[in-house]
C-alpha cells in the first residue's frame, strides 16, 4: 500500500495581497492529489526590486487572516525575516535538510511561474529537493518558449499522483485545478479605483486592507 498521507507542499509568492487565486486552486489540489499540509511562504523582496505596496508584516498578517479557518495551511516566515534576497533553490535545499532525505516534498507554482521558472537562480537544482506541482492559471500557455526548457520540462513530467507520494522529489506534475482569473495586480487596481473585490479575496483580508487604507 502506498502511503498517500505524507506529501507536504511549500507555496511561495509575494502575496500582495493573498487572494482566492492563491487559495482555491491549492485547496482543490489538496483534494485532488492528497496533501498533508501546505506551507505558505511569503518572500522578502530585495531592495533593488520594485517593492510590494504592503510591507512584510502586513503581507504576513493578511496571510494569517486568510488561513485562520483553514487547517490545511500554515505560514512560514523564514524568507520574510531575511534582508538578503531569498532564492527558492536555497530555501528548498534547507527545507529538504530539515525534513530528511526520504519524505516526499513539493513546491507549488502557478502556470505563469512555470514559464519563467528556468530564469530562477539555480532552477535546475530545485527538482533535486522536491517535486514541482503546477496549478492552472488562465491566460498563460503551457509550452515553454525555448526548446531546451521544453526538454527539461518533458524530461521531468509525470501524470502519476502515486509517484508524487512515493518519490522524495524530481517530478513535475501539471494539476487539473480550477481556473481563477484573479491576480494581486487586478485587486490592487480595483481597490485604487474603489471597485468591489468581495469575490476576489477573503472577507477578513479585505477588512484588514480597508481598515489600514492599503492599496489606495
Ligand atoms: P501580482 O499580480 O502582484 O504579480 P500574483 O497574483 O501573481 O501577484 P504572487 O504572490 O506573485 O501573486 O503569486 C504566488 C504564486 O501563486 C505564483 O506561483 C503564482 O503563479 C500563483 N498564482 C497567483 N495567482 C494565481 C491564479 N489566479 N491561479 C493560479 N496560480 C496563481
Amino acid at each position: 500500500m502506498v502511503d498517500m498521507t505524507q506529501l507536504q507542499a511549500l507555496f511561495g509568492g509575494t502575496f500582495d495581497p493573498v487572494h482566492y487565486g492563491h487559495l482555491k486552486p491549492v485547496e482543490a489540489l489538496a483534494n485532488l492529489i492528497g496533501l498533508s499540509r501546505v506551507i505558505i511562504m511569503p518572500n522578502n523582496v530585495p531592495p533593488h526590486r520594485p517593492q510590494p505596496e504592503a510591507n512584510s508584516q502586513q503581507r504576513k498578517e493578511m496571510v494569517e487572516l486568510a488561513i485562520a479557518d483553514k487547517p490545511l495551511f500554515t505560514l512560514d516566515e523564514r524568507e520574510l525575516h531575511r534582508d538578503t534576497p531569498s532564492y527558492t533553490a536555497q530555501t528548498l535545499k534547507e527545507w529538504r535538510e530539515e525534513q530528511g532525505p526520504q519524505l516526499p516534498l513539493a513546491f507549488i507554482i502557478g502556470q505563469d511561474s512555470l514559464l519563467t521558472f528556468p530564469t530562477w537562480h539555480h532552477y535546475e537544482t530545485i527538482l533535486d529537493n522536491c517535486h514541482l506541482i503546477v496549478c492552472r492559471r488562465p491566460g498563460y500557455p503551457l509550452a515553454m518558449e525555448q526548446a531546451a526548457h521544453q526538454q527539461w520540462l518533458d524530461a521531468h513530467l509525470t501524470d502519476s499522483v502515486e509517484a508524487l507520494h512515493t518519490l522524495p522529489g524530481g517530478k513535475i506534475y501539471l494539476a487539473e485545478t480550477p481556473w481563477f482569473n484573479i491576480s494581486a495586480t487586478l485587486i490592487r487596481e480595483r481597490l485604487e479605483r474603489g471597485e468591489n473585490c468581495d469575490d476576489l479575496l477573503p472577507r477578513a483580508v479585505l477588512e484588514y486592507i480597508n481598515a489600514r487604507g492599503l492599496y489606495r
